[in-house]
């Protein structure tokens, strides 16, 4: 199993051996949280700012007409990793702001009472509180999806609850809790024999596995560029041209507009009528780069490290007495290498703050999944999640460790 990839992570290699005295070099297994950045992106990033930092659109001079270059050259590059075309992309800050857009330009502008969003009970906060939003604003209803306890949908039940009043399916292509892998396309074929479009939250998927709107065949996705190798700041929302051509802005300023009046004006045609005021250049280069680095690992080599990774974990998860796992305790197919775990009789800020001791990094709390961790009858979990620059070391500190936690909190 090749584990050389760390390397090209420099906040990964600073910390290796330079801590000195007792502790261990950084494990982080945190990356469904954030994912760390190669050089690659960094020196892309400082490139810009160094070499040709300029508002782009506006100059005639020669660094904002290479900094127009590059944003819209960093939306061709997004476009084509994910098999849509430029003008189906628009940059947001994040996942967060994306399915804001699509709630406030799409449903808060036709969803009726009566209407109903369909979404599982374990999505992310950002994928389900806005919905409670547009739902008060129009009357629409929300309706839940149960995951059973291997983090799974049932079928019937996708059928009983994705019907003619469906409008809207919010569903994340991979849960950042259950790390479930969700069958998209038999949804989608659900939902459009329905009516409704699919609002996919591709936050846990992006960098791990490759995206084609065509072949998932959803009306919009979104994903955030620090959680696939790129800086914070910078994500993606895709819309399918049809749909995006009849949504109105909802920002309004600079860059947006095609002509200003006293009392009126018009609007760009495209992404751009949702990009208001200066763009954030330089994460969008980010994100270039970061697909450019992916791209050359290939997306095979990464899903067979993270497969690897995700065994090793899991199998050795189940096999500790004290710890329980939340969703599919086996590392199938349909399951990522994102593992949210309790740890019988510890609290779970005890158990990260045992690894911590240990220089690994987990998330211990809710994982902005409130409703879920709730029907699984705890306030909060840890959570692992490892990604293709971890090692197999890297996993078994952390089974080793985590194994220990108990007696070392009592
Ligand atoms: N959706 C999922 C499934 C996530 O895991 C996250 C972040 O953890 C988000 C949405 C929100 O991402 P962001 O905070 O980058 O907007």
């Amino acid at each position: 199993m090749s584990s050389c990839y760390y390397k090209d992570f420099p906040a990964l290699r600073a910390l290796e051996g330079e801590l000195g005295y007792s502790l261990p070099p950084l494990a982080y297994l945190d990356n469904a949280a954030t994912t760390h950045k190669p050089s690659t992106v960094l020196e892309a990033v400082e490139g810009y700012y160094r070499d040709c930092n300029a508002n782009p659109y506006r100059g005639v001079y020669r660094t904002s007409v290479a900094s127009t270059r590059l944003y819209e050259g960093s939306r061709a590059i997004v476009a084509d990793f994910i098999g849509a075309k430029a003008d189906e992309i628009v940059f947001t800050r994040n996942t967060t702001e994306a399915i804001n857009l699509v709630a406030h330009c799409f449903a808060l502008e036709r969803l009726r009472p009566g209407d109903e969003i369909a979404l599982p009970i374990s999505e992310h906060h950002s994928n389900l509180v806005v919905w409670q939003h547009v739902c008060e604003k129009t009357g629409a209803k929300l309706v839940f999806l149960h995951p059973d306890k291997n983090g799974r949908l049932r079928d019937n039940e996708m059928e009983e609850k994705i019907g003619p009043a469906t409008k809207i399916v919010a569903i994340a292509h991979v849960s950042n809790v259950l790390g479930t892998i969700f069958p998209i396309e038999r949804i989608v074929s659900r939902a459009h024999d329905m009516g409704a479009v699919v609002m996919l939250d591709c936050a846990q998927s992006a960098g791990h596995r490759p995206l084609d709107m065509k072949r998932l065949g959803v009306d919009f996705a979104a994903f955030s560029g620090h959680k696939m190798y790129a800086p914070m700041g910078i994500g993606v929302l895709y819309a399918r041209t049809d749909l995006l051509e009849s949504m109105p802005p909802y920002m309004f300023g600079g860059e947006m507009i095609d002509a200003v009046h006293e009392r009126h004006s018009t609007f760009e045609a495209g992404p751009k009528r949702f990009e208001a005021g200066t763009p954030n250049v330089a994460g969008a280069i980010g994100l270039a780069a970061a697909i450019d680095y992916l791209t050359r690992i290939g997306f095979d080599e990464i899903e067979s490290i993270e497969r690897d990774l995700a065994n090793r974990l899991i199998d050795g998860m189940r096999a500790i007495d004290s710890l329980r796992i939340y969703g599919n305790p086996y590392p199938t197919l349909d399951r990522s290498g994102v593992v949210a775990f309790g740890v019988v009789g510890a609290h779970p800020q005890d158990v990260a703050l045992v690894l911590d001791s240990r220089n690994i990094a987990v998330r211990s709390g809710s994982h902005c999944a409130q409703p879920l961790h709730r029907r699984l009858g705890v306030e909060q979990s840890c959570r692992v999640s490892p990604c293709f620059y971890n090692t197999p070391d890297e996993i078994d500190r952390f089974l080793d460790t985590v194994e220990g936690a108990r007696r070392t909190i009592s």
